[in-house]
């Protein structure tokens, strides 16, 4: 396999992992940003993240979780799906996507292996993403409704996407402590976008799960007993200061779901305009 390849959108050529601050569209890192290789660590990066750009930045480099490190940067370097072998991959966790200024957040799983972990963007170059982006183009929270690599000119406003878990896993399953090592991200994110948040979105039962931890943890009231996830679920998450925030489940736009109807368009549709 090409080692470096080009950039399926700029031509630009690109090792495999993708180097921070190398030039791939959309890397919010730098060589300086702080790479976090402990549990400790992560929590202490991603709170004193002073804005969305430099979480993302500090996320994009993460290395805590070293069995999900090591299969990230396998499949980018050996493991590249056939019909990718000849571009780079960007082997590196993906960070959060969309408006920094969103009043909305969807709450993925985790990255896929030849999707995220490829393109570098959440949802993005795979099944799964073809189906949310045309969901969210016509909800009217994205300018296009396809999203096929970093730099396509996709742009999200209102919305923002964040994931349970940033880096790919094997067979798509993180472990436990993998999920609690990873969370402090998924906390900063939440306590960032607070003071603008409207309503969340959670994608399957594990980013339903996800979000109503992190919303615990800071220190949100979330009714008991604890509210069960289905497509089309509500729960009404109360703030310290009295406002609500709206949780929303939907089934997983996973290829499982989308390819045998149990995830129609009309139903995600729907679940989307109540955001
Ligand atoms: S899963 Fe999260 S905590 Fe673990 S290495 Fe990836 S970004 Fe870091």
């Amino acid at each position: 396999m090409p080692n470096p390849a080009p950039h399926p959108v700029t031509g630009e050529l690109f090792p495999s992992p993708v180097p921070p601050g190398s030039g791939w569209p959309g890397d919010p890192a730098t060589v300086r940003t702080p790479v976090a290789t402990t549990a400790d660590q992560v929590r202490r990066l991603a709170e004193g993240a002073d804005g969305i750009r430099e979480l993302d930045a500090r996320v994009s480099v993460c290395r805590a979780c070293p069995r999900l490190v090591t299969w990230r940067e396998h499949v980018a370097i050996d493991g590249r799906r056939a019909s990718f072998a000849d571009q780079p991959y960007w082997g590196r966790p993906g960070p959060s996507f969309g408006d920094p200024d969103a009043e909305v957040l969807v709450v993925g799983l985790a990255p896929a292996a030849n999707g995220t972990n490829r393109t570098g963007r959440m949802f993005t170059g795979d099944r799964s993403g073809d189906w949310l982006y045309a969901a969210l183009h016509r909800g009217g929270y994205a300018n296009q409704p396809t999203s096929v690599a970093s730099g396509d000119g996709l742009e999200l406003t209102g919305l923002r996407i964040v994931a349970t878990v940033r880096c790919a896993p094997p067979a798509n399953k993180p472990t436990t402590e993998e999920k609690a090592t990873c969370a402090p991200w998924l906390d900063r994110d939440l306590e960032l976008s607070e003071p603008r948040l409207r309503s969340m979105l959670a994608l399957g039962s594990i980013g339903w799960d996800a979000a109503l931890g992190a919303a615990r943890r800071r220190g949100w009231s979330v009714p008991t007993p604890k509210p069960r996830f289905g497509h089309g679920a509500e729960a009404v998450l109360t703030l310290p200061g009295g406002r609500t925030v709206r949780l929303l489940g939907s089934y997983h736009v996973s290829q499982q779901n989308t390819f045998t109807g149990k995830l129609t368009e009309a139903m995600l549709d729907e679940v989307i305009a109540r955001l």
